[in-house]
């Protein structure tokens, strides 16, 4: 194993020239040509690897504009490979290749901030992980033991939209396999991540009856007023006790200052940790939309979208944690975990009973801001670790973690 763990130190100027090429393309969730030239530049880097790299492509999503119409929202393709499938451990891997950076006029360019800091797009979030995800793959490759480990990988373009199109896939491919590992980025202080909250994106569409301001005021329904009143009640759903946030991230409505506003949109999410808030939350949400509905003569509809489960640490995961702390310990590693109110594609694997560890990727932080940095070291760090997991698993050391028995 000390050679693998060797030539995968020897790998980290590999890691880091693929991270600075991948980061300098704009991945943006809706920069369709963006997405195209990262995903081929995917397959390209990752046809190194024993299996076929081939790309899927995803149907247009519908979702709710700012005008509260229905648009059909293209998407971009997906990396998929399998490998050793007749193995006797079956595993998924993977993460996404988009970012929430929309473009700007010029390429995006990585900066060095100093020896082992680099500053840029989508560096930790997720390109990092990626890029010690091939490097992994690639020593899972090489080494003798590699041959007991089958692998299904999935990088998706639509993670930082809610995974509308790519969560089918995440399914289908989990069917079959006992662990999942995912590549996000580790929390601020290192950490992996042992549950997640659950969330789901709303949009809140009230139609009122427009009216000159100033001869007709009151023969109007302003769609305005009626969502403000909304907002206003469903404030007190969030709380730091109960672990249930509500937050209407994005308002648009009205034409004029003297029209009385015939609609209003708002897109809004809730996060809590779980499923049974997450429900009562929705069942709270529609009672208010029907009751100011009535009292103000509009109409409202609440579209619900792109819900992801939460993730629980459960027996299972905690099993794969103390695997990877092992794991770490012996290459003078810390390993701890933590909880987060953060979202990814682990919530709905994990909600499959599949044992799921989702950010296994880089060190970094400042994540979807202009000064999102990752940690180099932690590149040959993270894939150290992990194939020093996988090994012991492939070797018969460790057992597999045990199937969740916690569905959602
Ligand atoms: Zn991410």
């Amino acid at each position: 194993m000390d050679s693998d763990l060797n030539w995968i130190r020897s790998q980290q100027d590999v890691m880091v020239d693929r991270l600075i090429r991948w980061s300098s393309i704009n991945s943006f969730s809706h920069n369709l040509s963006g997405l195209q030239e990262m995903v081929h530049a995917l397959r390209h880097d990752f046809s190194v690897l024993d299996g076929a790299a081939t790309l899927l492509p995803l149907p247009p999503v519908n979702s709710i504009s700012l005008q509260g119409e229905q648009v059909s929202c293209p998407l971009g393709e997906v990396l998929h490979m399998r490998c050793r499938q007749e193995a006797p451990l079956q595993i998924l891997v993977g993460g996404h290749y988009d970012t929430v950076y929309p473009p700007s006029k010029n390429p995006p360019l990585p900066r060095r901030v100093d020896n082992d800091t680099l500053e840029g797009e989508g560096v930790a979030d997720m390109k990092g992980g990626l890029a010690l995800l091939l490097t992994l793959l690639e020593a899972l490759d090489r080494a003798p033991l590699g041959k007991n480990i089958g692998w299904e990988l999935l990088i998706t373009p639509d993670e930082e939209i809610g995974s509308p199109g790519s969560r089918m896939l995440w399914e289908e491919a989990a069917a079959g396999k006992q662990l999942a590992l995912l590549f996000e980025p580790a929390l601020g202080d290192g950490s992996l991540v042992s549950a997640r909250m659950g969330s789901g994106h709303l949009t809140f569409v009230v139609k009122g009856l427009a009216a000159h301001a100033g001869r007709d005021f009151f023969e109007g329904r302003s769609a305005i007023y009626a969502l403000t009143h909304l907002l206003h009640l469903l404030e007190p759903l969030s709380s730091e006790a109960s672990g249930i946030i509500f937050n209407p991230g994005l308002i648009n409505g009205g034409a004029a200052a003297n029209i009385v506003a015939d609609r209003a949109v708002c897109h809004a999410m809730i996060r809590a940790w779980y499923k049974a808030d997450i429900d009562a939350t929705l069942h709270r949400i529609d009672a208010a939309a029907q009751e100011v509905a009535q009292s103000r003569g509009v109409l409202i509809e609440v579209h619900r979208e792109m819900f992801r489960p939460p993730k629980v640490c459960d027996e299972a995961t905690m099993e794969l944690l103390t695997g990877l702390k092992g794991a770490g310990r012996e290459l003078g590693m810390k390993v701890e975990w933590q909880k987060t109110g953060g979202v990814c594609d682990g919530n709905s694997i994990a909600s499959l009973g599949l044992p799921t560890c989702d950010n296994l990727g880089v060190r970094g932080g400042k994540t979807h801001s202009s000064k999102e940095f990752a940690t180099l070291s932690s590149l040959s760090e993270r894939a150290s670790l992990v194939t020093h997991y996988l090994l012991k698993l492939a070797s018969g050391e460790l057992n597999m973690p045990s199937r969740s028995r916690w569905t959602s």
